[in-house]
C-alpha cells in the first residue's frame, strides 16, 4: 500500500503555533518551559536567511559542490574507497553506532568496538554522537507532532534537510542534550567526541587528500558523505510519507524498501517506530537489514552482548 502525505497549510500553521505557545502545566512550570524552548528551537519559523547556521550551510554547500566536480576526477581506487567508507560510516557508524546502540540501547558493545563505531559515526558528518542521539530521541517522543525536529507535516523538504539549517543557540543545544541524553552527556567517551568532532572531520579530509589527491577527497569524502546524508534524510522524510504500515503507530512512519536498500536497513521505519528497542529493523524474512547482520556477527564474536533481538509476534506497537 502506498500513501502520499499532503499536509494542509492550516495543519502546518497549527503545529507551528502549538510548538511555540504550548502552555506549561502549573505543577512543573520551569521544566515545561525548558521543554517548550527545545520544541521551539526546531520550529520551521527558525529558518530565516538572517538566522542560518552558517557552519552547516557552508559545509553542505561544499560537500554538494564536491559531488558535482567528482565525475571529472574519477578513478576506481577513489570510488572503491568511497564504497568502503559508505559502509563504515553509514552502516557501522550511523545505523549501528549512533542509532541502535547509542540512541536506543538495543545492544551493548565492548569498549574498543564502542569507540570504533562512534568514530565511524563521527566520520559520517551527521553531527556529534550526543547531538545525533538527543535529536533522534526527541523525534521518537514527538513523531509527527509539534516538537518533532523533522516531520513531513511541515513539508517534505523541511523533513529531508531544511530542518538542519536553522541556527540554534548553545544554550538550546545544551538543554536538548541534558533533557534527551542525560545518561550520555557526562560519559567521558561522549565528551571526547564532543571536543574532537570537527577535528576528526577535517583530519579525515586531509588524510584522504594526502593518500589519493583530489579524486580521493571528492569521492571518499564529498560523494560518500552526500550519499549517506540523503540516505539518512530519506529515513526522516520518505519513510514518514510513502510505504506500507505493518504496525498501527501514533505517527506516520512507514516501511519503504528503497530507503532500506540505501540506508543499510533503516528504511523499515514503521517496524522501528513500533518497536524501537529491538536491534532488528527488518521483521519479515524479506525485509533485509544488513546492519542487523553486522550486529549478529559481532555478537557471535563476543564483541556485542545483551542484544535485543526479539521480533514481535503480534501486530501491536510498543513505541517509545
Ligand atoms: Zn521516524
Ligand atoms: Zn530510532
Amino acid at each position: 500500500m502506498s500513501t502520499t502525505l499532503k499536509p494542509s497549510r492550516s495543519l502546518r500553521k497549527k503545529h507551528r503555533r502549538v510548538a511555540e505557545t504550548q502552555p506549561a502545566p502549573q505543577s512543573d512550570r520551569s521544566a515545561a518551559s525548558v521543554q517548550e524552548q527545545i520544541y521551539a528551537s526546531f520550529s520551521p519559523t527558525r529558518l530565516r536567511w538572517n538566522n542560518l547556521d552558517l557552519t552547516v550551510f557552508v559545509w553542505m554547500t561544499l560537500m554538494h559542490a564536491g559531488c558535482l566536480a567528482a565525475p571529472f576526477f574519477f578513478n576506481w581506487t577513489a570510488f572503491g574507497t568511497a564504497m568502503v567508507f559508505w559502509w563504515l560510516t553509514g552502516s557501522l557508524g550511523v545505523c549501528l553506532g549512533y542509532h541502535r546502540f547509542l540512541s536506543h540501547k538495543s545492544l551493548k558493545l565492548v569498549a574498543p568496538v564502542r569507540f570504533f563505531m562512534l568514530l565511524c559515526g563521527s566520520l559520517s558528518g551527521e553531527g556529534s554522537p550526543l547531538f545525533w542521539a538527543a535529536t533522534h530521541r526527541l523525534h521518537h517522543q514527538r513523531s509527527d507532532q509539534p516538537g518533532d525536529p523533522h516531520s513531513p507535516t511541515e513539508g517534505a523538504l523541511w523533513s529531508h534537510l531544511l530542518w538542519l539549517f536553522g541556527w540554534r543557540s548553545p544554550m538550546e543545544k545544551e538543554m536538548l542534550l541534558e533533557r534527551y541524553a542525560p545518561d550520555l552527556v557526562r560519559d567521558p567517551m561522549m565528551q571526547f567526541f564532543e571536543k574532537t568532532y570537527g577535528l576528526i572531520l577535517i583530519g579525515c579530509g586531509i588524510g584522504l587528500y594526502a593518500v589519493g589527491g583530489l579524486p580521493m577527497l571528492l569521492w571518499a569524502l564529498c560523494v560518500r558523505m552526500v550519499w549517506t546524508y540523503h540516505a539518512t534524510w530519506f529515513v526522516n522524510s520518505a519513510t514518514h510519507i510513502w510505504g506500507y504500515r505493518t504496525y498501527e503507530t501514533r505517527d506516520l512512519s512507514r516501511n519503504l524498501w528503497w530507503v532500506a536498500a540505501i540506508s543499510w536497513g533503516e528504511g523499515w521505519h514503521n517496524n522501528h517506530h513500533a518497536h524501537p528497542h529491538t536491534a532488528r529493523a527488518g521483521h519479515k524474512w524479506w525485509e533485509l537489514d544488513p546492519t542487523w547482520w553486522v550486529i549478529n556477527t559481532l555478537r557471535a564474536c563476543g564483541l556485542a552482548y545483551d542484544v535485543d533481538d526479539k521480533i514481535p509476534t503480534a501486530a501491536t506497537a510498543v513505541e517509545g
